[in-house]
């Protein structure tokens, strides 16, 4: 038998993911935060153009503007794009709220989102349930999306999609779709771009799949990381470059034509991408795309 690992480069391979593994999960969570502080003290993050497109990324939970947060950050670093991350909640347990904010505005404040709360505690019962059981509960958060979004008149708002297999992430797209309808009712003439975003169940109709640079993901592990208490109680910063990786094989053959060429990316985000105008959601064009880190993403979405 042959004891010797450098003659066995697949085993050495997946040695030192969990070598790098063990060795990030020691780091203590002040480690982690000094990463960050670090990051915003030496690499201030770029400002958006004038009159720069809006993206609002509408995150069901605070932490969620950085896991799907990949085409953003390109968008405003190649095209100057405004980024607002709206939280809807602020999670389930009371006693964190209100630190979870404060997390969210250092997490943005790192990545270079511009941070805004529905609630000083977030929305509660962001849920499909509560949709159909407590009308007039959910219209009052219906109404609070629906005036940011009348007012940022954003070119692309990013949501997850509806089968996210967690129920807030299922509410806060429900929560969506029924604030756009409202501000479609009030701006006949309003129209935007959709990107679906995936994390708890993936997507059956992906069709964007968006390069990232080692570069870019660390800056979102970074970001990841100022969700301290969260980070602290399940480590998932760590597992967001694999999650990354993972995107290129099943994006290669989801968003590409299946059995045809996987991209030689690393690392992907990958999105569902429809329009809405009319008051309703309709189909964005018949085939996949992928932009590779050479090409725009601004010019992806034509605006
Ligand atoms: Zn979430």
């Amino acid at each position: 038998m042959n004891n010797d690992k450098s003659a066995q480069p697949l085993h050495e391979f997946v040695n030192a993911i969990a070598e790098l593994m063990r060795g990030a999960k020691a780091l203590p969570a002040s480690a982690m935060a000094l990463d960050a502080a670090i990051r915003r003290t030496t690499h201030s993050p770029p400002t958006p153009r004038e009159n720069a497109p809006v993206c609002v990324i509408v995150a069901p939970h605070p932490d969620d503007e950085c896991i799907g947060g990949g085409l953003p950050l390109r968008l405003l670093r190649e095209s100057g794009w405004r980024v607002v991350a709206l939280a809807v909640t602020h999670g389930s347990n009371p006693a964190r709220q209100l630190a979870r904010a404060d997390e969210f505005i250092a997490a943005c404040a790192s990545i270079g989102f511009e941070p805004m709360l529905l609630a000083e505690r977030g929305l509660g019962r962001v849920t499909g349930h509560t949709r159909e059981t407590d009308p007039s509960h959910w219209a009052v958060g219906v109404h609070l999306l629906a005036e940011k979004l009348a007012a940022l008149k954003p070119a692309l708002v990013l949501c997850p999609h509806a089968l996210d297999a967690q129920n807030t992430h299922i509410g806060t797209h429900h929560l969506t779709l029924d604030a756009l309808a409202v501000v479609s009712a009030n701006l006949p003439n309003f129209a935007t771009t959709l990107a679906f975003t995936e994390y708890w169940s993936t997507m059956t109709r992906a069709n964007l799949l968006v390069e990232l640079t080692a570069a870019h993901v660390g800056d979102m592990v970074s970001a990841l990381a100022c969700h301290v208490g969260e980070v602290s109680r399940n480590p998932f910063h760590l597992t967001l470059p694999g999650w990354l990786i993972d995107n290129v094989r099943r994006g290669g053959e989801i968003v590409g034509m299946s059995g045809g060429n996987v991209p030689n990316y690393t690392f992907a985000a990958i999105y569902n991408v429809m329009r809405w105008r009319d008051g309703a959601l309709h189909t964005a064009g018949s085939s996949g795309q992928m932009v590779g880190r050479d090409a725009s993403c601004g010019d992806a979405f034509n605006v």
